[in-house]
């Protein structure tokens, strides 16, 4: 028994910025198992990321393509709780055999591994017996290996033979998919308002995301009623760490600068390259229009600037609004995202 859950796919694993790399490496290694150089394959980042899905999601493919494959997922808690089983009966060399038969062998979350010596024996005279015969190896870590203290030189050495991939909190677009995916799959239905209300608020990890989906969903039926912005707002309160969403002109600032991946200072800074005059255009009409601010207040904001200064640019906003289309899409992007952070 391989011991993977047949729920963990690709199919049913999005693909955003955050996890190109890794689930495309781990594609790769799934079609040609041990015949790659991503070996071994490690897939590090922070909790609720979508590690131990991907890692599985591999074995699974691997599993589909040759049935016949010896496809082992374990935890490093469990290996090593196993390792000091068998030393206590005096048979590790049973113990390291049977691991060394395996075709592919994935050990989740190896950061457990720390300092527990004898473990880490086994599983280097393991490792490289299953390298050396061409198998795959597929780990997962919270830290990228480097970081890894407590884990012996040798072990780190091997790991970097092969490819590190790291896993970024999803933005915004990928949390949209992955719930509306989720919803599909469970055959539920929510306003988009409320989905775009989930997403943009849950920033932390995809774990919580299900968690928010699970508890709209338990709220929705204890209470008979459709799941909609109100109960949203209300069931997310306790997920939602900031409480205060007031929105200011630095919180405006920021999400242009983000939008446009233009750097904050530069924002600020008398630049007059064209892409950020514009970012900045588009930040002083939007604070203008979402905060109380004065417009000598939002001019200071932007490096000393005065009010005419202000005016000047959300008439030159208006006008390229009704000239340029692309310019109005961004513009009234960005509009949905302050309306939304400010829910
Ligand atoms: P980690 O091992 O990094 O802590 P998990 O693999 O347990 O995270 O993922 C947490 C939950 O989020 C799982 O239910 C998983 O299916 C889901 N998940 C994570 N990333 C994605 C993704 N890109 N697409 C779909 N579901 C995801
Ligand atoms: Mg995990």
């Amino acid at each position: 028994d391989s011991q993977l859950n047949h729920n963990y796919t690709f199919e049913s694993f999005i693909e955003g910025d955050c996890n190109r790399v890794a689930r495309r490496a781990g594609k790769t290694v799934s079609d040609k198992p041990g015949g790659t150089s991503f070996n071994p394959l490690v897939i590090y980042g922070g909790v609720g990321l979508g590690k131990t899905h991907l890692a599985q999601a591999i074995g699974n493919e691997v599993k589909r393509q040759n049935p016949n494959k010896a496809v082992l997922y374990v935890s490093a808690e469990k290996f090593i709780n196993q390792f000091i089983d068998h030393s206590k009966n005096n048979i590790i060399n049973d113990f390291i055999h049977f691991y060394q038969l395996i075709d592919v062998l994935i050990v989740d979350d190896i950061q457990f591994f720390a300092r527990a010596e004898k473990s880490q024996d086994a599983f280097f005279a393991i490792f490289n017996h299953i390298h050396q015969s061409g198998k795959q190896l597929i780990l997962t870590s919270d830290k990228p290996p480097k970081d890894l203290d407590g884990l012996q030189e040798r072990l780190l050495s091997r790991f970097r033979w092969g490819l590190s991939a790291d896993m970024q909190i999803p933005d915004f677009e990928t949390r949209m998919e992955i719930l509306e995916m989720k919803m599909r799959n469970d055959g539920l239905e929510m306003p988009k308002e409320v989905v775009k209300y989930v997403a943009y608020n849950i920033q932390s990890n995809v774990r919580e995301l299900e968690g928010a989906l699970i508890s709209l969903l338990a709220q929705s039926s204890l209470n008979r009623k459709e799941i909609d912005l109100e109960l949203a707002k209300r069931v997310l309160k306790s997920f939602v760490k900031t409480s205060s969403k007031e929105i200011t002109i630095e919180s405006i600032q920021k999400m242009v600068c983000e939008y446009f991946d233009v750097p904050y200072d530069k924002l600020l800074q008398k630049t007059r390259k064209r892409e950020i005059v514009q970012a900045r255009q588009i930040t002083m009409y939007l604070a203008k229009s979402f905060t109380k601010n004065s417009l000598k207040t939002i001019g200071e904001h932007f490096g000393g600037r005065d009010h005419t200064t202000v005016i000047h640019s959300c008439q030159t906003v208006k006008d390229l609004m009704d000239t340029d289309n692309s310019f109005r899409d961004s513009v009234i992007e960005l509009q949905q995202k302050v309306q939304l952070a400010a829910m």
